[in-house]
């Protein structure tokens, strides 16, 4: 085994700096793009396979102390309780679970919002929303090599993923068992990387999903659309993709569960008179009949037209309350008909009842946003 410093063409007490400035000028004189060749293809992975040692703090150091990293035997070294503690409780296996680790990665979940108005709450709302995740690459199918390639196996761990080394310790030789540095555990190097994808297996892509959501949905809810999010790495199977529901709050109506409510205003004389009115509801136009002497706080239930639930057919309520305008403008002509009502009809003077904490004055204050 060559020694790294060797290979490298530096001396054992070389900055970082001069590792990766010799690294750079042998990995473009021998990178195997530009000088195919069994002897610079070999050469250049123990270039590369010496910089992933000395590049890195710690196992160049380890290095330093002898232990090799390549399942030489002979070189001994005291590798620290790091490594001994590995080898008995189970980190790194001590070689004996070591195989090489699948490129194949499930791919990650997705997360889109779309908004959405109360109006699309009632019914439910068909959405075509835009998705940017990962695809899988049509040219390599998730292979991540050029046409006609295949991936090799790696010379430096031979294709077990790992690399062994012995540490003589104060508990005798010990082997320790790590990922390989060259294949990054995968047991297998790609010489020829599929160029659309740069040997990933997927490229990025933005698509159209089409989407049906459910009526009766609320802020923060959150669909799953299984296997929709992100394709793995080398086509490994897809993660998923969750829509994040955001309902926008509405100019009139406000949401109690399943139903919807509203305040209704309602002029004295129809208060007193009681009249029938049409109003503008969500999914259309509603008939309302308001009986003499209705009273503010009074709240009319009309059944069946507020929001079909997320699980269920039965549609909630429109509940609406009343809220009766006391006139504040009268011409002396009104005025002088008040005052003949008020005689007439003998009002009681105003006087002091139990204090309501109804359904109406919650509507108020939702209304006027407190
Ligand atoms: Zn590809």
């Amino acid at each position: 085994m060559a020694d790294h410093y060797e290979v490298l063409g530096v001396s054992r007490d070389a900055s970082q700096d001069e590792i990766k400035k010799a690294y750079r000028r042998l990995a473009r004189q021998l990178h195997p793009d530009v000088n195919p060749g069994d002897d610079a293809s070999e050469r250049f992975k123990l270039v590369t396979h010496a910089y992933d040692v000395l590049s890195d703090e710690e196992s160049r150091r380890r290095y330093d102390m002898g232990g090799d990293d390549n399942g030489g035997f002979g070189a001994g070294g005291f590798g620290g309780f790091g490594d001994i503690f590995e080898t008995f409780f189970g980190a790194a296996g001590g070689g004996r679970s070591a195989r090489p680790r699948s490129r194949r990665e499930r791919g990650q979940d997705a997360l889109v919002r779309v908004d959405l108005d109360l109006g699309d709450v009632v019914f439910g709302a068909h959405r075509d929303i835009e998705v940017d995740t990962a695809v899988l690459c049509e040219t390599c199918q998730g292979s991540c090599c050029q046409e006609g390639t295949s991936p090799v196996t790696c010379d430096i761990c031979g294709g077990s993923g790992h690399v062994q080394r012995q540490v003589r310790s104060l508990l005798g030789n010990v082997v320790t068992s790590q990922p390989c540095g060259t294949c990054e555990g995968y047991g297998t190097t790609i010489p020829y990387p599929c160029a659309t994808c740069a040997g990933q297996g997927r490229v990025r892509s933005r698509r159209t999903v089409s989407l049906d959501i459910p009526a009766g949905v609320e802020t923060g809810l959150r669909l799953q659309l299984p296997g929709s999010g992100e394709v793995g790495k080398a086509g490994g199977p897809n993660g998923d993709l969750y829509v994040e529901v955001s309902v926008a709050s509405h100019a009139t109506f406000s949401r109690e569960g399943d139903d919807l409510l509203a305040t209704l205003e309602v002029a004295m004389t129809d208060a007193v008179l009681g009249t029938e009115t049409t109003i503008d509801g969500l999914d259309g136009p509603v008939d309302l009949e308001i009986r003499p002497g209705v009273q503010s706080g009074d709240v009319l239930t009309i059944k069946g037209r507020g929001i079909t639930p997320l699980r269920g057919t039965q549609r909630g309520d429109l509940r609406v309350g009343v809220q009766v305008l006391t006139p504040t403008k009268l011409d002396s002509a009104q005025r002088r008909l008040i005052e003949d009502f008020a005689k007439k009809a003998k009002a009681p003077k105003p006087q002091l009842a139990q204090f309501q904490q109804g359904l109406f004055s919650k509507l108020r204050d939702r209304f006027r946003g407190h």
